[in-house]
């Protein structure tokens, strides 16, 4: 595995995982598949190889992660869904020509069509999409309470009250932040 991106098999959602790729869109956002090459990284990680991309592919496939933001979003606020996001994800959704595999050890396994289609792997991540905004899973989809990134992310926790998108990131920070504005109240 390639350092640098989480692994979406210890349970987190690949269509959020994707969108997870721009971090603090509402702070001073970091856009963490700035190449190609970096996308080509990603999908590997998340089981989705392939062996090259395209500057052309690497702006569908943001243009995609931009509208399953924005998608999630109003389904997180359970507003309207626009519908120019709407229709960039079933446009992915409806190009991708991927194959679910069965493996002999009962796992699941995406294949592509061929080795450089890229929409494949997005038709994959559109149809996941799909599938956390129209409720066909165990979850919700509520917004990160870190002000900086308030990222769309899938609370599959028991009681449904996840507040951030990441325990790692935006939670330490928000713990971080709570405990030195403590210090500063105390008397010194
Ligand atoms: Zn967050």
């Amino acid at each position: 595995m390639r350092a640098g991106f989480p692994d979406f098999r210890l349970g987190n959602v690949l269509a959020t995982s994707f969108t997870a790729t721009l971090t603090e869109r509402h702070g001073n956002a970091v856009e963490r598949i700035p190449t190609p090459h970096r996308l080509v990284d990603w999908l590997e990680v998340n089981g989705l190889a392939v062996d090259s991309c395209t500057t052309a592919q690497l702006d569908l496939a943001r243009s995609l992660r931009e509208s399953i933001d924005v998608a999630a979003t109003a389904a997180a606020l359970q507003d309207a869904l626009p519908a120019s996001a709407v229709q960039v994800i079933n446009g992915c959704s409806a190009e991708g020509r991927a194959a679910a595999i069965l493996t002999p050890e009962g796992k699941r396994q995406w294949r592509l069509s061929s080795a450089s289609r890229v929409e494949d792997a997005l038709g994959v991540i559109a149809a996941d999409a799909i599938s956390i905004i129209a409720g066909e899973r165990d979850g919700k989809l509520a917004l990160c309470a870190s002000p900086t990134c308030q990222a769309a992310f899938f609370d599959t926790s028991q009681s449904r009250t996840r507040k951030w998108c990441d325990m790692n990131t935006c939670g330490n920070r928000q713990k971080k932040a709570r405990f030195n504005a403590k210090q500063r109240r105390l008397p010194s």
